[in-house]
């Protein structure tokens, strides 16, 4: 690829000089066919990383991803960004730390920019009892082979001069500093695993809404679509906050309930905040992103909802937060907010299993914290649907351990979801 043909400086200069008008679409708008070998249902991250996997790892290209809006447009596009692997429990500790390794190799693996910063995560915490259980989290890290260091007060006062260390209602005792840890551009990497998918043949179809599961003898045959009926042996799930209805579908009630959760971001300003930084006695999270805005968010909606924006008592809640850590953002302006659909399971952990239906698999339960997830949830459905076993780092998230009593309680952020 020349240097005017592929992405680079000298090609964005030429475009430039010449009306733009030499790009090309990065993947393709086909027409469904009859039938697949196989069908992703959801063109989130999570499906757009399976059928990327599932054409890469396991030669599975006769696939389809129907998406009933646009790639992008659900909570891939809506998170606040965080990537980590810096959970406690067996279970979850090895698929997280799967994930963060598939994430320092996704820019060479796609060959597409996602903006991963490896910026650092520090997690505040504010008593004896949450200085302790920073320590043994941090420890659980080190001993899955990632990485934690405990800050004291005077280390972490250097590297966060802006928190208000003197006057706080809830003293900053210190923090869990996780160095791999960071952010990502999340809609860049939709579409990288788009255009990785698109490559290797998969067919990304766009404006096709699932709005029926076949099944006959207990065996999927297939979806209906608002573009037509689509004949296939094996179907995904992969619907994140619409999990619960699309397995309604194929008569399935599953554990997970939707909720909305807000994000917010402020006008540019110089760089302020280095790192991600968590609020061990609120629930508020905060980054700043490469175009210097203040990205930041909070607790969900208490209720349960599938409507994608929020309300004034979560904002009030989560402005709150911020001011009582960092009273310096009291002077920024919000420019934006938005709501996505979280898919909340009782255990805060997700499910990537199969289903009581022969060849329909599902992949769903992210709660607050699937962006992170994407690569290894992609590498692990894309495992289970082309072999029928789980893969090892996913093989506590079985559907069925609602029944059965072995919870991962973990809430998907963390031992206690406030220190995220
Ligand atoms: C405000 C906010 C902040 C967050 N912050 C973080 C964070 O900092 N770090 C982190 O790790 N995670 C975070 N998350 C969570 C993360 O974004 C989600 O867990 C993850 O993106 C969900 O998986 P997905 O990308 O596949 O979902 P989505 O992008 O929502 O994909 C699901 C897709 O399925 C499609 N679909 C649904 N029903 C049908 C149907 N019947 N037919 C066809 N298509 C259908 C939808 O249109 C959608 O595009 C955040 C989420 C939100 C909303």
């Amino acid at each position: 690829m020349g240097i005017f043909s592929g992405y680079s400086g000298l090609r964005v200069i030429a475009e430039g000089l010449t009306g733009n008008k030499g790009w090309k679409p990065v993947w393709r708008d086909p027409a469904p066919k009859d039938s697949y070998d196989a069908i992703i249902i959801g063109g989130g991250g999570h499906g757009l990383a399976t059928a990327f996997y599932l054409a890469k790892n396991h030669g599975m290209t006769n696939i389809a991803v129907l998406e009933k809006g646009y790639l992008g447009s659900g909570n891939i596009g809506r998170n606040t960004t965080i990537v980590r692997a810096n959970y406690f429990l067996p279970g979850n500790s090895e698929f997280y730390s799967h994930s963060l390794k598939l994430w320092e190799g996704l820019e060479a693996e796609l060959n597409y920019n996602v903006m991963h910063s490896q910026r650092g995560i520090i997690n505040l915490f504010h008593s004896d009892g949450q200085r302790d259980a920073a320590a043994r989290r941090g420890n659980a890290m080190v001993n899955q082979g990632d990485d934690a260091v405990l800050l004291d007060r005077p280390r972490l006062r250097r590297m966060l001069p802006y928190l208000d260390f003197d006057n706080a209602r809830f003293p900053v005792m210190g923090g869990l500093y996780h160095a791999r840890g960071g952010t990502a551009r999340h809609d860049a990497v939709a579409w990288g695993y788009a255009r990785g998918a698109d490559m290797r043949g998969v067919d990304l179809i766009q404006n096709c809404e699932v709005t029926g599961i076949d099944i006959h003898a207990g065996r999927v045959t297939g979806v209906q679509t608002t573009r037509g009926p689509i004949r296939a042996g094996k179907v995904g799930m992969v619907t994140a906050g619409r999990s619960g209805q699309t397995a309604a579908m194929a008569g399935m009630r599953l554990p997970v309930e939707s909720h909305v959760l807000q994000a917010f971001v402020t006008e540019g300003l110089k760089p302020a905040i280095d790192h991600v930084v968590t609020f061990g006695m609120g629930h508020f999270y905060i980054s700043q992103s490469d175009k210097g805005g203040l990205v930041f968010g909070g607790d969900i909606d208490m209720y349960a909802s599938y409507a994608q924006r929020g309300n004034l008592p979560a904002v009030e809640h989560v402005m709150e937060a911020g001011m009582a850590l960092m009273p310096m953002i009291g002077r920024a302006r919000v420019l934006r907010s938005w709501g996505g659909i979280m898919d909340m399971t009782p255990d805060g952990s997700p499910i990537i299993d199969k289903t009581p239906i022969e060849g329909l698999f599902v992949d769903c339960g992210w709660n607050y914290g699937g962006f992170k997830a994407v690569p290894a949830s992609g590498w692990c459905m894309a495992h289970l649907m082309a072999t029928g076993e789980s893969h090892e780092v996913a093989r506590r998230f079985r559907l069925n351990r609602f029944e059965t009593g072995h919870l991962l309680d973990e809430e998907g952020t963390g031992s206690q979801h406030n220190l995220h």
